[in-house]
């Protein structure tokens, strides 16, 4: 069977340091570890509608925002197909296919969409399009066949959702779809990485980002202000680490050789964790440390950027060759999914002449 993977993000805003180790790192080193047929990038603007209808301007203008944070990252438009949700109109009917497989009350369960619909205020009035987005997203991983979806881990019950309707599709209509599967990052700091005000999620609706085309002052600034242990007032008090944004982020970013570049008096992580804990080691020292390493990241990512800027209409023309291409295979993926469901009526000779014989029965 081969190896595919689809994944993709919301043009709702550029994208940020939870995008970059929940998926976006883990899609480049796959893409260059040659182990996958194919990969396939999403920009779902058609998914960003279904809570901003009434502001398809923001969705629109963030289009390239995420097409050039993805290139200035290391996705590679010759190796990997960077398409527009919306411009794949397959997609839609796949969904509308797969909403007969799906009950409101499993909907209802889904505790990433709970949660979505509580922070954006949605109780009394939710979008049927977005209460049904699990449905949509489970349409377009199946449209590619994918295998695999590199994700956060807020994606779970998403992936849980498009497996169940695999199945159900599998068992009504025959052997028709691939069940794919969820890789999450390996680190655990990068599963959910939380939000500079400490808060369980960085997230563009949160406003708590660190975002990838950030500038080195605007990184500092939000490094020196993020939240670390409100009990850890004096240098020598004794400081927690659990639940500390500062070292969440140094989890999930330093490795041994930021420590003999930055801060060769500890050896590793745990040490500085230790002298934190006892006490005498101060928050600055710490954010000015984790600042250094999220330097290190990302000046790398901004130069390559500020290159991808100079030449916008290549961005677009990479982002139509791409969609043009995702049409196609989601065109194949559909007429399979017509043929199981038998609703391919006029390549159906057998419909045609058992409904001929039946008529010239009856006369
Ligand atoms: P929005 O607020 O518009 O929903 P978002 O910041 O949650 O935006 P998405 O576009 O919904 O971003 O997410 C795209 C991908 O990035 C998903 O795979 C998701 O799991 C991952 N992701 C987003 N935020 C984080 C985070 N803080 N930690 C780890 N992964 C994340
Ligand atoms: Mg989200």
């Amino acid at each position: 069977m081969n190896k595919i993977i689809l994944t993709g993000d919301r043009p709702t805003g550029r994208l940020h340091l939870g995008h970059y180790v929940g998926s976006l790192k883990r899609r480049v080193e796959l893409q260059n570890s040659g182990d996958y047929d194919k990969i396939y990038i999403m920009i779902a603007d058609a998914q960003a509608l279904t809570d901003n209808a009434d502001n398809p301007e923001k969705v629109r203008q963030n289009i390239i925002e995420v097409a050039l944070d993805y290139l200035s990252c290391g996705i590679d438009p010759t190796k990997s197909v960077i398409f527009i949700q919306s411009q794949v109109p397959q997609l839609c009917e796949l969904s509308f296919y797969y909403m007969n497989l799906v009950s409101v009350s499993r909907l209802q369960r889904n505790p990433t969409v709970k949660s979505e619909i509580q922070m954006r205020k949605f109780e009394g009035s939710i979008p049927v399009g977005f209460f049904t987005y699990p449905i949509s997203q489970a349409a377009d991983i199946t449209a590619f066949n994918a295998t695999t979806v590199p994700a956060g881990e807020d994606q779970e019950p998403m992936l849980e959702q498009a497996r169940e309707i695999v199945r159900r599709f599998n068992n009504a209509y025959g052997n028709t779809l691939i069940e794919p599967e969820i890789l999450l990052p390996e680190n655990s700091a990068c599963l959910r990485l939380p939000g500079t005000d400490g808060k369980a999620k960085m997230s563009k609706s949160l406003g708590n980002c660190i975002y990838l085309s950030d500038s080195e002052e605007d990184v500092r600034k939000r490094v020196m202000a993020m939240y670390t242990d409100p009990e850890h007032l004096r240098l020598e008090d004794p400081g927690k680490v659990e639940g500390n944004t500062v070292f969440t982020y140094l989890e999930a970013f330093c490795r041994s050789e930021h420590f003999i570049a930055y801060l060769p008096e500890y050896a590793n992580l745990d040490e500085l964790k230790g002298h934190y804990r006892r006490g005498g080691l101060g928050d600055v020292k710490v954010k000015k440390f984790l600042n250094a390493v999220l330097q290190e990241e990302l000046t790398p990512i901004r130069a390559c950027r500020k290159e991808f800027e100079k030449n916008i209409p290549d961005v677009y023309r990479i982002l139509k060759e791409g969609s043009e291409i995702a049409r196609e295979v989601a065109a194949s993926t559909l007429s399979n999914v017509r043929k199981a469901m038998h609703i391919d009526y006029f390549e159906d000779n057998d419909l045609i002449q058992s409904q001929s014989f039946n008529y010239g029965k009856a006369r």
